[in-house]
C-alpha cells in the first residue's frame, strides 16, 4: 500500500540528532485503527538516506564509547523521569495508531520503562573479570566493548516496547544505534526519540530511518553496520539472519508464533477462561505471545468451550481510544481484518466448527472483529498450524498430557505454551518437555520481563541470543580479553604462560 506523499503530514527521520523530512518519494499511510481515519504518512527511505544516517551514527560512535559508563547510564535516568512524565501522552500515542486499548497501552509503556531501568544499572551489569597470577606475575583481564553500530527494526504490534527491549541496552553498552520502526505505527518511535534528545543524549547516537523493505535490505548489507536487532514475522526474521549473517553481522532475529494453552481436567475452570481470553484476545490477538491453541485434556473440552463462548460474547469490545471501559480493540487494518476473518472460511472448509464468529460483532469505522472461537481444531489443520495473529482462539481436544505435549513437537514456532493445572506432577511434565522457550504455568501470557531473556525456540527465533536480560548485553558487547605481565627487569624473559611444565 504505498502511494506518492501527499498532504497528510510525513514522520521526520532522526539523522545526526535532528530532526529532518525525508527525501523518499514514497510513503505508507497510517491510519488509527479506531476511526479508520488517515493520521500520518511514513516515508519509505531508500538506501542513500540509510548510507547518511548510519554514517552520522558511525561517526558518533567513537566519543560515545569512551564516554564514562555512569555518564551514559545517567542518560537513562533522566529519560526514564521523561517517559514517566509523559507517560499518558505516550499510552495514547500507541492507542492512536495502533488501535491497542488504553490499559494495555499503559502495560506495554510499563515493560518499556522496564528496560530503561534495566539499562540505569549497566555499571554493573557491564562489568568485566579478573583473575590474577594466572602465570607467574601474570595477570587476567576480560572487558566488555561495544560492537558499534547497531540497527533496530520492529513490528507494529509494540511500537514502543519492542524498540525498548533493544537501544536502552544497546546505547547504555556505548554503541550507537538506528531504529527503523514499523511503518505501520511510526509514531511512537518518534516521540520516544524526542524524548531522547531532551534527555541529553549525544547527536548521532540514536537515530530513526523510516522505511520499508528497501530501507532494511540497505541496513542489512550497510558495511558500517555492526549488529541487527530484528522482531517480526518469521518469513522476514529468517531473511533478516541469513541476510544478515552473510554479510558479517550479529543478528538477533525474532520472528512469528504459534503458542499452546494446555487445560488440565483438574484446572480452576472460571480462572482458566478468564486467562485464556485474556492471553488470546489481549491486544486483539496481536501479541506474539497470544494465545492461539486452546487443548482440552480429558473431559475438559465441553465446559472449557461453553464458559469460553460466553466470557468472550460478553467482552467490551470497541472502538478503544476514548473509553476506558473497552476490553479490546480492532486490529491494524482492514486488510488484516479481512485475513483474520478469512481464517473462519478456512477452518470451517477444513472441518473445524465455529463455535463463536467475530465476523458478527465486525465495527464499521473501525477495524474491529470481535472475538472468535473455533473448536474441534486438529493439527494438519492450517487455523492450527499457522500465524493467525488475530483474536481468534482454535480448540483441540486431545487425551493425554503426552498428546498435548507432542502438539508443541509438531509446531514450527516455540515462543511461549502455558499449562493450566493443579497437578505439580502435570505441570513439571509441561515445562521440563513442551518444545517452546516461555513456559507458563497457570499463567496466560508468559512473557519474560526486562532481567530474563526472551527466548523464543524453533522457527520463532534465528540466532544466539536474545533480547533482555544478561544475553542483551552480551549481544550488544564483545569481549576483549587481556594478559598482562609487568616482570622486574632482573626477571626471567621466557614467557610464563607458555612454559612446558
Ligand atoms: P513484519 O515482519 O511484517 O514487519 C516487521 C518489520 O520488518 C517492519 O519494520 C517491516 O518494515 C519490515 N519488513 C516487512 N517485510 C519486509 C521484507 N519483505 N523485507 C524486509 N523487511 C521487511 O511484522 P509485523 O506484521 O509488523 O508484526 C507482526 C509479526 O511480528 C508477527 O508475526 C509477530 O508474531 C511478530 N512478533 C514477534 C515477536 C517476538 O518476540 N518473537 C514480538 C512481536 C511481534
Amino acid at each position: 500500500m504505498s502511494t506518492v506523499i501527499e498532504s497528510a503530514p510525513s514522520v521526520p527521520n532522526l539523522v545526526g540528532g535532528k530532526w529532518v523530512t525525508s527525501s523518499a518519494s514514497e510513503s505508507m499511510e497510517v491510519f488509527n485503527p479506531s476511526t479508520g481515519k488517515l493520521i500520518a504518512r511514513t516515508p519509505l527511505g531508500d538506501s542513500a538516506e540509510v548510507d547518511n544516517v548510519v554514517k552520522q551514527a558511525a561517526s558518533a560512535l567513537a566519543s560515545w564509547a569512551a564516554t564514562p559508563v555512569i555518564e551514559r547510564a545517567r542518560v537513562m535516568f533522566r529519560y526514564r523521569t521523561l517517559l514517566e512524565k509523559n507517560f499518558e501522552e505516550l499510552a495514547r500515542l500507541i492507542t492512536r495508531e495502533h488501535g491497542k486499548t488504553l490499559a494495555e497501552s499503559r502495560a506495554e509503556m510499563n515493560r518499556g520503562i522496564e528496560m530503561v531501568e534495566f539499562a540505569c544499572g549497566i555499571p554493573s551489569l557491564i562489568m568485566g573479570d579478573i583473575l590474577p597470577n594466572i602465570a607467574r606475575d601474570v595477570d587476567a583481564s576480560c572487558v566488555r566493548h561495544p560492537v558499534g553500530v547497531c540497527v533496530g527494526i520492529t513490528p507494529y504490534n509494540f511500537p514502543a516496547m519492542v524498540p525498548m527491549w533493544m537501544y536502552p541496552v544497546a546505547i547504555t553498552c556505548g554503541n550507537t544505534f538506528v531504529l527503523k520502526p514499523s511503518e505501520k505505527t511510526p509514531l511512537s518511535a518518534v516521540r520516544l526519540g524526542e524524548l531522547l534528545v531532551e534527555a541529553g543524549l549525544p547527536a548521532g547516537v540514536f537515530s530513526i530511518v523510516h522505511g520499508g523493505r528497501e530501507c532494511v535490505d540497505a541496513l542489512l548489507t550497510h558495511p558500517l553496520v555492526s549488529a541487527i536487532s530484528f522482531v517480526g514475522s518469521t518469513k522476514v526474521a529468517e531473511h533478516v539472519y541469513r541476510t544478515g549473517t552473510f554479510n558479517g553481522k550479529r543478528v538477533q532475529s525474532a520472528g512469528g508464533a504459534k503458542n499452546h494453552l494446555i487445560i488440565m481436567p483438574d484446572a480452576d475452570m472460571d480462572q482458566t477462561v478468564k486467562a485464556l481470553a485474556a492471553s488470546a484476545y489481549g491486544c486483539a490477538g496481536q501479541r506474539c505471545m497470544a494465545g492461539s491453541v486452546a487443548v482440552a485434556v480429558g473431559g475438559a473440552g465441553d465446559p472449557l468451550v461453553k464458559q469460553l463462548v460466553d466470557y468472550a460474547s460478553s467482552m467490551k469490545i470497541g472502538p478503544s481510544e476514548d473509553d476506558e471501559a473497552i476490553e479490546m480493540g480492532p486490529v491494524i487494518r482492514e486488510e488484516h481484518r479481512e485475513r483474520v476473518a478469512s481464517y473462519l472460511d478456512i477452518a470451517k472448509a477444513d472441518g473445524a466448527t465455529i463455535a463463536l464468529d467475530g465476523r458478527e460483532r465486525s465495527g464499521s469505522d473501525s477495524f474491529l472483529i470481535g472475538p472468535s472461537v473455533v473448536d474441534h481444531v486438529r493439527p494438519e489443520m492450517r487455523v492450527s498450524r499457522e500465524e493467525v495473529f488475530g483474536p481468534l482462539l482454535s480448540v483441540a481436544r486431545v487425551e493425554s498430557i503426552e498428546e498435548a505435549l507432542a502438539l508443541g513437537d509438531q509446531c514450527e514456532y516455540g515462543n511461549g505454551a502455558v499449562i493450566f493445572t493443579q497437578s505439580g506432577y502435570a505441570a513439571r511434565q509441561f515445562q521440563q518437555h513442551f518444545s517452546a522457550g516461555m513456559i507458563g504455568i497457570n499463567v496466560g501470557v508468559p512473557a519474560p520481563m526486562a532481567w530474563f531473556p526472551f527466548t523464543g525456540w524453533n522457527r520463532s527465533f534465528f540466532g544466539d541470543l536474545h533480547v533482555q536480560g544478561k544475553e542483551g548485553i552480551q549481544f550488544y558487547t564483545r569481549q576483549k580479553v587481556t594478559l598482562a605481565r609487568w616482570p622486574k627487569p632482573t626477571d626471567s624473559h621466557v614467557d610464563p604462560v607458555w612454559r612446558s611444565s
